[in-house]
């Protein structure tokens, strides 16, 4: 059983997370999608909220499981019997953070790699903070996120 974690903060799940996703659903046997809680930094959307939004936005793949997760990502990933930890990477920009932390983690669990995977070029400038401030200033976000988070957002910017 070959089992990958996808770790993020997802506020909300975008097109680029779900292209990353189905990707690793072809070259994994499981993908756990694990939403990062973290107490000092709430965001937009609730960890309950972005655990649904995500499981109904995955619905149609079936080896996918949306989990939540606090403290190490290597110790997750241990504790769930995984062998690697996916990561998107859109641009260069992505790459100096993401370099750093695949070889820290490397360091602290060599047993655990990290694959990187692209996104269609179009969500290569696709992130949840650019979708969150577009909806917040009104424009319409349904080329970039599923339609229930659409309404989502227009809840949470609503009055
Ligand atoms: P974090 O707060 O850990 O960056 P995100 O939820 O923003 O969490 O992203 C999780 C992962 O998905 C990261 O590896 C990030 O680079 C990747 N990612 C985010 N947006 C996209 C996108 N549009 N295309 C491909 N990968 C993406």
């Amino acid at each position: 059983m070959r089992r990958a974690i996808y770790p993020g903060s997802f506020d909300p799940i975008t097109n680029g997370h779900l292209d990353v996703i189905s990707r690793a659903a072809k070259l994994f046997d499981e993908v756990v999608v694990a939403v990062a809680f973290n107490e000092a930094k709430s965001g937009l959307f609730s960890i309950n909220e972005r655990i649904e939004m995500i499981r109904g936005a995955t619905g149609q793949i079936e080896n996918i499981r949306v989990s939540r997760f606090d403290g190490l990502l290597v110790s997750f990933a241990q504790e769930q019997n995984a062998c690697a930890v996916i990561r998107g990477l859109r641009a260069i920009s992505d790459f100096e953070f993401e370099f750093q932390m695949a070889l820290m983690n490397r360091k602290l669990n060599a047993s655990i790699e990290t694959i990187f995977l692209m996104p269609r070029e179009e969500y290569t400038y696709l992130s949840s903070r650019i979708v969150k401030e577009i909806a917040r200033l009104g424009g319409d976000v349904g080329a970039f996120v599923p339609q229930a988070i659409v309404e989502g957002l227009r809840e949470k910017f609503r009055g």
